[in-house]
């Protein structure tokens, strides 16, 4: 475990969290930095900096517990909905590097915008970039 990592202290119970659920590969914690009463953090209880370290066990509980917590906080703040997103890297907002799933509540009349501006894509755009990513896989 590093020792320079809040969400590993966390899982070791040597960092105090609101911590609502946990198993075996996962524990979910409030998000002391709130976006919305109720943003809670999923993350693996293994140290991976991001998705795409993680194996195809730890993502499936990953997201398990995704999708129980955000069925839970929806209900328990009586939201009209929510966001589940993983950011990876610097150049996505990653804060912390132990990977992790955001969970926030939201509300018809809330002020949170997770909208940037967007581009339709070119049909010449949209078959190469798919080429692209397909050889990757
Ligand atoms: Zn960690």
């Amino acid at each position: 475990m590093p020792e320079d990592c809040v969400f590993c202290r966390i899982v070791a119970d040597e960092e105090p969290a609101y911590v609502v659920d946990y198993d075996a590969l996962t524990v979910s914690f409030l998000d002391i930095n709130a976006v919305a009463l109720g943003h809670t953090l999923v993350i693996p209880r293994a140290h991976v900096e991001t998705l795409t370290g993680m194996n195809a066990s730890q993502t499936g509980a990953l997201f398990n517990s995704v999708r129980q917590v955000a069925g839970a906080v929806q209900r328990a703040l009586d939201a009209d909905g929510f966001n589940a997103f993983h950011s990876s890297g610097a150049a996505a907002g990653q804060d912390v590097f132990h990977a992790h799933v955001h969970v926030i509540p939201r509300y018809e009349d809330d002020d949170i915008s997770f909208a940037p501006p967007r581009h339709r894509l070119t049909e010449k755009e949209g078959k190469r970039v798919a080429e692209r990513i397909g050889d990757e896989l």
